[in-house]
């Protein structure tokens, strides 16, 4: 256990020694509130990186200097523009570039998905999920299980928390997989699940739901930019994720697919095809008959939007810059330092309200985002730390979710964050 100490000193301490401490620069924070800010929604909207700007402004112009021709005539021409996230994307997820496409919205590129892969045939017929999912993704689900004409109450099968319990047991995960067999034909979880914050094990979860013959996916809104993940190897079949949580890319800023390299070369796959998606060196012929890029790429349906594209590609190179490696490190040893802190200030305060963090204490089983249910005290101790500059994020009943992110929070706003809300006890 490492030691830590809930000080000024020993935050500071902590941040000189932060081989990232540099990239904090890089990010605007927030200058709404008559306090400093300090912002803990990274799991929700990504600061601003300040290069950012330059990256969009760089297109406005473009298309200001060259208008349609900046297909071809931008320094990235627009034709192509997706192509400069992709490897760069590839490396956060874990993928081989033939298997991760930017494109369209999150819940799109589920949906997309779905569609090739959620093919309910004779007894295989049922989809396996978290329960409490992300309401887009149980929406989302609901509605492919519709489209096929079945039942949702019996085909969309959900694990649950053990009574009295706030995370989901992952062998109960495994055991139900068991227990459907050849009767499940996806599986569909979040990695981290956005409420509590619980990291999931997709390796062990994938290899469970191929043993029965199922198809296995993720959401990985809450896991891309802050977890290590290694969607290649893990086996997944397919997956998607936002820009713009971790990844800091603009609201509702382009999102990420990925399809594994075993499904890339398998035109015949299903899809709901646009002609982004079409063989590129032939795209422009504009024949009939859809002849799909190989990999991810065949999933796209439109031409590239390309200012969201731009605010992505800055983040991205802000992420490359710092690796997933160093990231992977600094999230370990911050969430670390908050979930002290806010134990810390739970003990000392323990006569009035206190501080039960649901998210696991094993950092193998979280990533940056700690979910504190208050003990004690209602929507007004939340109010009261929005009123001293925090944002953070309250779930009714009483769950107050932070995520520090390690390429923009220091030791000391975590540091900052204890006393606030000791102060917003009182
Ligand atoms: C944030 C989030 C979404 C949001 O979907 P959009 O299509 O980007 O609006 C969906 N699912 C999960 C799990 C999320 O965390």
């Amino acid at each position: 256990m490492t030691h830590f100490e809930n000080t000024l000193a020993f935050a500071q301490d902590l941040d000189a020694k932060d081989p990232l401490r540099s990239f904090r620069d890089k990010f605007y924070f927030p200058t709404f509130h008559e306090k400093t800010v300090r912002y803990f929604t990274g799991n929700s909207l990504g600061l601003q990186p300040k290069s950012t700007r330059e990256y969009v402004l760089e297109e406005l112009d473009a298309w200001a200097e060259f208008g349609v021709e900046g297909h071809f005539l931008a320094k990235r021409p627009w034709f192509a523009y997706h192509e400069n996230l992709t490897e760069k994307a590839a490396k956060i997820v874990g993928a081989l570039p033939i298997e991760v496409v930017i494109t369209h919205s999150l819940t799109t590129n589920l949906h997309l998905l779905m569609v090739s892969f959620y093919r309910p045939e004779g007894k295989r017929t049922k989809i396996l999920c978290e329960a409490k999912a992300f309401p887009s993704d149980q929406y989302a689900l609901e509605s492919q299980v519709k489209f096929h004409e079945l039942d949702v109450a019996e085909h969309l099968v959900e694990v649950f928390p053990r009574e009295g319990e706030q995370l989901i047991r992952e062998e109960d995960i495994l055991a139900k997989i068991e227990e459907l067999g050849d009767e499940l034909a996806l599986v569909m979880i979040g990695g981290v699940n956005y409420y509590t914050g619980q990291l999931f094990d997709m390796e062990t979860i994938t290899k469970a739901g191929h043993k029965v013959g199922a198809v296995v996916g993720f959401d990985l809104a809450h896991a891309a930019g802050n977890i290590n993940l290694k969607l290649h190897d893990w086996g997944v079949d397919f997956a998607a994720w936002c820009g713009y949580k971790y990844l800091n890319s603009s609201p509702g800023g382009v999102s990420g697919m990925f399809v594994h390299e075993r499904h890339a070369y398998n035109p015949s796959l299903p899809r709901f095809a646009g002609w982004w998606g079409y063989d590129k060196d032939t795209r422009f012929l504009m024949q009939p008959g859809f002849n799909p890029m190989k990999g991810a790429e065949g999933w796209q349906l439109s031409n590239a939007p390309v200012l969201g594209m731009a605010a992505h590609l800055a983040s991205l190179d802000i992420f490359d810059e710092a690796g997933m490696d160093r990231i992977g490190e600094k999230r370990d040893s911050m969430t670390a330092f908050m979930e002290f802190v806010i134990n810390d200030i739970s003990e000392k305060n323990k006569e009035r309200c206190t501080f039960e963090l649901i998210t696991p204490s094993d950092k193998t089983k979280r990533g940056a985002q700690l979910s504190i249910m208050a003990k004690g005290q209602g929507k007004a101790l939340f109010d009261a730390l929005s009123d001293l500059g925090v944002v953070a994020d309250w779930r009714e009943p009483n769950v107050i979710r932070i995520a520090p992110a390690p390429l923009y929070n220091s030791y000391e706003d975590c540091f900052w964050f204890g006393q606030l809300l000791e102060q917003a006890i009182q």
